[in-house]
């Protein structure tokens, strides 16, 4: 069996050279399905999860991003599967419950990090924590390979904070902050040395309140511990801004980056930060080129704003950090051996944001001629490409083959993209009375992102339409999507609950 595989093994690495030196992500995916399975494990993963990236979104990110028969990096990836994401108490669920699950395959109560469905929430039975669960990064680590978690929201974050930390509340982020810090009495030892590499925001949970941070804003750590020093003086490096990012090299190991107080910002909003912020694709390439070593390694990368645009009501920046989040995932194809590393692609869970009525698709795609078409559907001059995602809805009338504008039973033109609930309410009491009733609907607004002027507040921003007045619009509980490509990434397919990732990365890590 040795003897007669070698051979095989060696003339399939040959043919993976010449197809690799073409650097042809389409020539990858493709050799992918008949020669990868000649390499059963993997030296390093990389984890890519879009907070709450679900089909719609990624579908609405294909349209604005690459065009409707265009094709995303995920969508090139060989294998998929379909995931299911509820809680152990949840039909719908939050990042720390499914967080949990995907890197632990215990199947967790929502709200809670890295315990098991026995754990409830800030234990309101007083009965204590279950046992603390084994996560995928922390068994990396006891198997000496490099850590890395990486997000654009908050490192204390529910999702990544699921990678090395245990707390049954997952808005405990000054808490969690403390457990990655090797000279903290709650220091999770599992983590050995440290995580190698902690990038993303969260600033405000590692600066003492009352003390302002390196972009002026105020520290939230009531305790008064200033974590920035306290990681440095551990043996960290720690940097703040876009300049420090770019020095960082691998003898800066380990390395914490905070690039801003809260959240990173949008990809949108990028160039108008203080400090000035590195983009997921960038800290997606510089965490490869840290962490790779003869070992290994773990890396989890988040695109965590997803989820809070469309927490807002607003599907323009959703989608942009979606698109940017693809970037990250063809970026790390082209740099990795897909023969020793496995990438994975996934969700925590969907929104509720759906792609509706029966919009025409724009007139340069079609292959026949229309009668009369109104300015704005035939106008194609956004500065973006495929922006007529954002637009309102146009039919065409069989009977004349004209266009015209698709209404509401009120006579009101609709948008394209929507909610099923959130901020974006329309009729009856206002979440915000500075939201004007049905913004935009007459002009190019549905199309900008700062229809009202103001790059700041989310109420300025465009919202699309929710059909229920929420503050915050919510997640929702259908499948996401599971993309693979790499060692033991045939591995996913069929429908499956989220825990099979854990499986699936277990499985590649022969752990
Ligand atoms: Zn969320």
């Amino acid at each position: 069996m040795q003897v007669s595989r070698k051979p095989k093994k060696i003339a399939a690495i040959a043919a993976m050279m010449a197809m690799l030196s073409t650097t042809s992500i389409a020539a990858q995916m493709d050799s992918h399905k008949t020669e990868f399975k000649n390499f059963p494990k993997a030296k390093n993963i990389i984890f890519f999860v879009g907070d709450g990236m679900g089909v719609s979104t990624v579908t609405a990110s294909r349209i604005f991003s690459v065009g409707i028969d265009g094709e995303l990096t995920m969508d090139q990836f060989p294998h998929t599967a379909l995931s299911k994401t509820y809680t152990a108490d949840h039909i719908t669920p939050d990042s720390a419950g499914t967080m949990t699950a995907m890197m632990t395959g215990v199947n967790a109560n929502s709200g809670v990090i890295g315990f098991g469905a026995e754990t409830e929430r800030q234990d309101f039975n007083n009965n204590g924590n279950g046992e603390r669960l084994w996560t995928l990064l922390e068994m990396a680590k006891q198997a000496g390979k490099k850590v890395g978690v990486v997000s654009t929201a908050r490192v204390t974050h529910a999702t990544p904070a699921a990678c090395y930390a245990h707390v049954n509340e997952r808005n405990q982020e000054n808490a969690i902050a403390l457990q990655a810090l090797p000279t903290d009495a709650t220091y999770n030892e599992r983590l050995e040395d440290g995580i190698d590499l902690l990038m993303g925001g969260g600033r405000r949970y590692f600066t003492p309140s009352g003390m302002t941070d390196e972009e002026g804003e105020s520290g939230s750590r009531g305790d008064g511990r200033d974590l920035r020093k306290e990681f440095q003086d551990a043996g960290y490096t720690y940097v703040w801004n876009q300049s420090g990012f770019d020095s960082l090299a691998k003898e800066d190991l380990p390395i914490l980056g905070l690039f801003e107080r809260s959240h990173m910002e949008y990809e949108y909003d990028r160039p108008n930060d203080l400090g000035g912020e590195p983009s997921i694709e960038e800290m997606l390439k510089k965490s490869i080129a840290l962490l790779e070593n003869n070992k290994g390694y773990f890396l989890m990368v988040e695109a965590g704003r997803i989820d809070h645009a469309h927490h807002a009501g607003n599907a323009f920046r959703a989608l942009t950090d979606t698109e940017a989040f693809d970037k990250a995932i063809e970026a790390a194809v082209n740099k990795v051996d897909l023969r020793d590393t496995l990438i994975i692609v996934t969700a925590d869970h969907s929104h509720v944001f759906n792609i509706a009525g029966y919009p025409m698709r724009k007139p340069a795609d079609l292959q026949y001629n229309i009668g009369t078409a109104p300015a704005s559907y035939l106008d194609n001059d956004m500065p973006h490409q495929h922006d007529g995602i954002f637009d309102v809805a146009y039919d065409i009338s069989a009977g004349s083959g004209s266009i015209s504008t698709s209404t509401d039973s009120n006579g009101i033109p609709y948008t394209i993209l929507g909610y099923h609930n959130g901020p974006g309410y329309r009729s009856g009491p206002r979440i915000d009375p500075t939201v004007d009733p049905f913004p935009g609907l007459t002009g190019a607004n549905t199309q900008n992102p700062d229809a009202f002027g103001n790059t700041g507040s989310e109420h300025t921003q465009y919202l699309q339409e929710a059909a229920v007045p929420l503050g915050s619009e919510t997640h929702a509980a259908e499948d996401v999507a599971i993309y693979g490509i790499g060692p033991q990434s045939w591995l996913v397919h069929g429908t499956v609950k989220n825990t099979h990732i854990f499986d699936v990365m277990k499985s590649a890590f022969k752990y």
